[in-house]
């Protein structure tokens, strides 16, 4: 951080972040940035005790002012001081954002300190990567599930410790055929790089088996005489096809082979479709519930438990946090992230079963989980 490269041309002014009035000046790779130190101090713990220390005697300066010398890149550290200093550039969840500035903000977050800014990345991270099957269901977003970041995000993930990102990661590099990336990639550790091919192995025999033995089963109640069979047989050929690796294209992996669109094509008796879209769901969540251990990754409590521990919300010790709370007339919403914080507990033993309320927030960091109003009925919980 103290070091002082010297590229042969000047440094350029940062576009957009080259404040006059205020008196940090670092400098990344050729580009210089003048912000303020004292906010960028508050976000970061590595900053504050950085700026307080006192500036040494031969501390390279510019226009007058100490320069920081920062060892990462230009496109990190601009990515990550908008994120603290332009309003709208790095916003909570349900926002978008793009990939690019998701990963810069998380690596330099982790790596200063700043831990707001940490925990809403990692937010926005986690929602593309869930524990669940059915919040992974729920993914309609073709971005968020391509394979081709899966490995710059597995990267990160380790790098940050974000280890319930991990599986999801590791399930998309298995959807794509370029196992000598996987190889070749020096962030991941030997044991990861097997374990990932181990888990590619397992999700093209055992997990696409598994997954459509549903076709295969035979239901006792059935009242055709090998009809639905003779359908779920040829079905079961087509599609296991799917999921076989053949070298060149991508392979369609166990939890999306079977569409929606596939049951209609089934050409069985109702029974046997009711049967087989029972079995199917099990499969697929016996499947999901395998996953992390697929990759030697322990289990999803143990993910999930460190999931809340990386982006819990603050400890609330009283209401003086919220600024208001009434009662209200308004319909229910429920929010499942408030429902897991520390406020609700608090909330649920403080306050009377029956009432509706609303609660506004302080400030922001406060409601990084939901950026506008959390609303909650107790009488919808207690039933
Ligand atoms: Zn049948």
């Amino acid at each position: 951080m103290t070091t002082s490269p010297k590229p042969e041309d000047g440094p350029m002014r940062a576009e957009g972040l080259w404040f006059e009035d205020c008196g940090l000046i670092i400098r990344a790779e050729d580009r210089i940035f003048r912000v303020s130190g004292a906010i960028l101090a508050v976000q970061s713990t590595v900053f504050r005790d950085m700026l307080s220390l006192p500036t040494p005697e031969n501390q390279e300066t510019l226009d007058g002012r100490p320069q920081v010398f920062l060892l990462d890149t230009t496109e990190d550290v601009s990515h990550f001081l908008r994120a603290v200093f332009c309003y709208g550039f790095f916003d909570p969840f349900h926002s978008s954002t793009k990939f690019p500035i998701l990963s810069s903000v998380l690596r330099m977050a982790d790596k200063y300190e700043a831990d707001e800014l940490r925990k809403r990345a990692l937010i926005h991270l986690s929602k593309a990567h869930p524990t669940t099957l059915k919040e992974w269901d729920s993914i309609d977003d073709t971005v968020a599930r391509a394979e081709e970041k899966a490995l710059d995000i597995a990267a990160i993930a380790w790098q940050i410790g974000a280890d319930w990102v991990l599986p999801t990661s590791f399930y998309r590099i298995c959807q794509s055929t370029f196992e000598d990336r996987i190889i070749t990639r020096h962030e991941l550790s030997d044991a990861d790089k097997i374990n990932c091919i181990k888990g590619i192995r397992y999700l093209e025999t055992t997990g696409v088996a598994d997954i459509l033995q549903f076709l295969l089963d035979c239901y006792y109640n059935c009242w055709t005489s090998g009809d639905c069979s003779a359908s779920r047989q040829e079905m079961h050929c087509n599609v296991a096809r799917l999921g076989k690796y053949n070298g060149e294209n991508m392979t369609v992996m166990p939890l999306e082979l079977w569409r929606c669109t596939h049951w209609s094509n089934l050409d069985v008796c109702e029974d046997c479709l009711v049967y087989m879209k029972e079995t199917h769901k099990d499969a697929q969540q016996k499947l999901w519930s395998n996953l992390p251990k697929i990759f030697g990754l322990g289990d999803w409590k143990q993910l999930e438990a460190m999931e809340a521990e990386a982006v819990k919300c603050r400890d609330f010790t009283s209401f003086s946090d919220a600024i208001g709370l009434r009662r209200s007339p308004i319909p229910i919403i429920s929010d499942t992230a408030f429902l897991h914080s520390p406020l609700f507990y608090w909330f649920i033993l403080h306050m009377i079963p029956s009432d509706s309320y609303v609660m506004l927030f302080a400030s922001p960091s406060q409601s990084h989980r939901r950026p506008d109003d959390i609303r909650v009925n107790l009488t919808s919980l207690d039933s």
